[in-house]
This record gives C-alpha cells, structure tokens and sequence, in this order.
C-alpha cells in the first residue's frame, strides 16, 4: 500500500487548507453560536470546485478521486463540521445519486448546477419512524397519469430547506419491502413540497438540517432515479462512499482539536512551567495524535478501494467507526488539555467536541457500522 500523497494531492491539501483558515475558520464561532447557515461561502466554495468534487469535469465538476475528496473534507472539518458536513452530503449523496444511478438527461439537467453551487443538494431517505431501519420507509409514491405523487414526511434532511434539488427516497409498491422502493429527483419549489422544522442541534449547528413534508407532491415520471424499485440497493452503495466522507470530517475535527490542544498546552504554565512538559498533558497528545493517523489511514484505505472499483463496504464501516470514535476521545481530551477555559466558548474545542458526535450518528451509527463490519466478517469466512 502507497502511504504517499500524489503531488497533485498535497497542492490540492495546502489550497484547501489556505481557503479554510482565510475563508471559513474566521466566522466559524459566531456561525456555530448563530447557528446561521454559510450561503457567503457556497460561490466560493463552488469556484474552488468543492461542489462538485467527485462530478466529471464533463458535467462541470473537479473530476477527483475519492482520496482528495477524503483530504477536502479533512481540511475544511479542521476548521469548521458544519462546513464539512455540508460540503460532503452535497457531494457524496446527493450528487453522488444522480451521477451513479442518473440517465443522460438527468445528469446534464442537474450535475452542472450542483457542481457551480447554483443549487445545493440535499437527499432525503431517514423518516421520524425510520432512522437505522431505512428499508422501513413509509413515504409513499403512486403514479397519477404522467406524474407521481410522493406522500409522506422526511426527517433530518441535511441542506432540507436550502436545497435547489432534492433526492427523495419513497415506496413505489409497499407489498415489496425493501425491493419496492424507489428514488426520485425533485425541484426546489415544487408543489406539495413544504419545509418543516429547521432542528435546533447540538453541534454541526451552522448546516441546515429539516423535516420535509411531502403533501401530493407532484414529481414528473422523469425524474424517477434509477430503476423503479431497485433504489434500495443504489442507496446502500451511496451510503458506503459517504462513510468515508463522514470518517474524513470525523479526522479533520479531530485534528483541529489536537491542534488545539498542543497550542495551548506550550502557551499554559501551571507550577512554574508549561503544562506541555507535563507528562499526563504529554501522554495525551501522543494517543490523540496516534489515533488521528491510524484513522486517517483507514480513511485513506476505504477511498483507495473505492477508487480502484474495489470492495470498500467493510473498509468504509471500520473507518467511519474508528474515525467517529477517534474523534469523539480527542475531542474530550483537548477539552481535558484546556481544563475551565475548554468548557467555554472563547476556545473552539467545545465546538469540536460537539461537532464530532454527530460523525458516531449520521450515515448509519456506530452500532450499525459493528453490524456491517461483521456481517461481512462473517460472510467472507462462510465464502472461505
Ligand atoms: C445532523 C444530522 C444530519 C442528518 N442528515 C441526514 C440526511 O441528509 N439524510 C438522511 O436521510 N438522514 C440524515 N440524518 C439521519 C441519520 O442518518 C439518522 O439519524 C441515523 O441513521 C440514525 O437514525 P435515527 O436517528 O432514527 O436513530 P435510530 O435508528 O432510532 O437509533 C436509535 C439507537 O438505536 C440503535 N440501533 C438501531 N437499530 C439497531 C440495531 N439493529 N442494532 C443495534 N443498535 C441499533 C442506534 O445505533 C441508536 O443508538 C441526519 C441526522 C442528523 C442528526
């Protein structure tokens, strides 16, 4: 296994690591305490070809690997989660969806805008009574003449009220479980489409997360994704790329706090010296950042399978898993490191410690992530 970056990957790493600390670290604090979503930053984001990362440059994106969209998320989750999180759900799902499981016209319809930033991408498939348990969906659709009517409610949709084009998972033919469900690209706009609550969260709280309400919604045949009744098994697939995304933010918050934490550690004297030279403050910085770069390599191994059209699944899983957990230790002790003043707002590592619960939940929880890792243990063990 390669563990060196290309040349073009770490020019990518230092551009993005510029545009974080001038553009998105600055506000980071006031976006975070407003919980006010980053619309300044989305034309420059798009320019740099954040919005469309892994969109062919034949459909207007930066046509990258899964690798450098990895080191984009990690830097900018550095600086700023919620950031992060917008950056990689209008990626890897939204985007991702229609570019994996779109046709033509679907693709030259859609792929260009959400790579120029003009619409933002949001992809709806949790329910208030289905998270884990996607399959059990109840959104329903049902064809009307030319058209489809989507029924239903959609919980905790990332971009939800400021996305332009929405990916919405509902139930084509409920008699067929999982095999009766279908995806469907839908307008901002559209009628029968209303935004609910705008969820008031822990962390992550500068992106945009919201109920759906989906009332008669009138969605042209068209703009069926994918094959009718197969987008269970495409959404599956989608979910696989966007742990490794999830994994990557999950190091990048992990880093910032480590950074963090070695800053003000040399600048913090207590019994005459910086507490730096202490040997407890010494032993966690150590296992912080020893735990950063074997999630990062993890990270880096899923994307690289991905990459080279691979089986990633347990791959993804076990670093979304390692990545979440990893950040959620070095998120408490750069805390730790600050003693009183880490528990408050003038320092960014509450923030981080926050921002990083949500990478043990988003995209399958960490409970579920065990559960895929071992079903495909033991599913390789029985090929054996
Ligand atoms: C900020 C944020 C953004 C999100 N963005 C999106 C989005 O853009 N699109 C979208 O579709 N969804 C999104 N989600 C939803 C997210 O994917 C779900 O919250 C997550 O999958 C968990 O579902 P749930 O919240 O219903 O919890 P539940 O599934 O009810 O789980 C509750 C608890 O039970 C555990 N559990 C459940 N089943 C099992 C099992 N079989 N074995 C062991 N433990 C189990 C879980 O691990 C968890 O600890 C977002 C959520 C948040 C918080």
């Amino acid at each position: 296994m390669d563990f060196e970056l290309t040349e073009e990957q770490e020019l990518l790493r230092q551009t993005v690591r510029n545009f974080a600390e001038t553009e998105i670290a600055p506000g980071a604090s006031a976006r975070d305490e407003a919980a006010r979503f980053p619309s300044e930053l989305i034309p420059k984001m798009a320019e740099l070809g954040l919005l469309g990362m892994n969109i062919p440059q034949a459909y207007g994106g930066a046509g990258l690997d899964a690798v450098s969209a990895a080191i984009i998320i990690e830097e900018l989750a550095r600086v700023d989660g919620a950031v992060a999180l917008i950056v990689a759900s209008h990626n890897s799902l939204c985007a991702a969806h229609i570019l994996n499981f779109g046709n033509e016209e679907q693709k030259r319809k859609y792929l260009p805008s959400l790579a120029g930033g003009k619409m933002l991408g949001a992809w709806a498939l949790t329910e208030p009574g289905s998270g884990s348990d996607a399959a059990a969906l109840k959104t329903r659709a049902t064809l009307d003449g030319d058209h489809w009517l989507l029924n239903g409610e959609k919980q905790f949709t990332t971009q939800g009220s400021t996305a332009g084009v929405y990916v919405i998972m509902a139930s084509t033919d409920r008699s067929q479980g999982k095999s009766g469900i279908s995806a469907f690209i839908v307008e901002r706009g559209s009628v029968g489409l209303r935004v609910g609550r705008v969820e008031n969260k822990l962390g992550v709280r500068a992106s945009d997360t919201a109920a759906l309400h989906l009332e008669n919604l009138r969605v042209a045949k068209q703009n069926l994704l994918g094959e009718r009744g197969g987008a269970f098994k495409d959404v599956l697939r989608i979910l696989y790329g966007g742990r490794v995304g999830v994994g990557a933010m999950a190091v990048g918050i992990a880093r910032g706090a480590l950074e963090e934490a070695l800053k003000y550690a040399k600048g913090r004297t207590q019994f005459g010296k910086p507490i730096a030279e202490l040997e407890a403050i010494q032993w966690m910085l150590a296992d912080m950042a020893t735990e950063i770069d074997a999630a990062r390599l993890l990270v880096h191994r899923a994307a690289r399978l991905k990459d080279n059209g691979k089986s990633f699944v347990k791959a993804a899983s076990q670093a979304k898993l390692y990545a979440a957990e990893t950040a959620m230790r070095a998120t408490a002790k750069a805390i730790q490191i600050h003693g009183g003043y880490g528990y408050i707002k003038d320092y960014p590592v509450e923030r981080y410690f926050r921002d990083a619960k949500l990478c043990e939940i988003g995209e399958g929880t960490s409970e579920i992530q065990r559960m895929v890792i071992a079903k495909e243990l033991l599913r390789t063990i029985e090929d054996r």
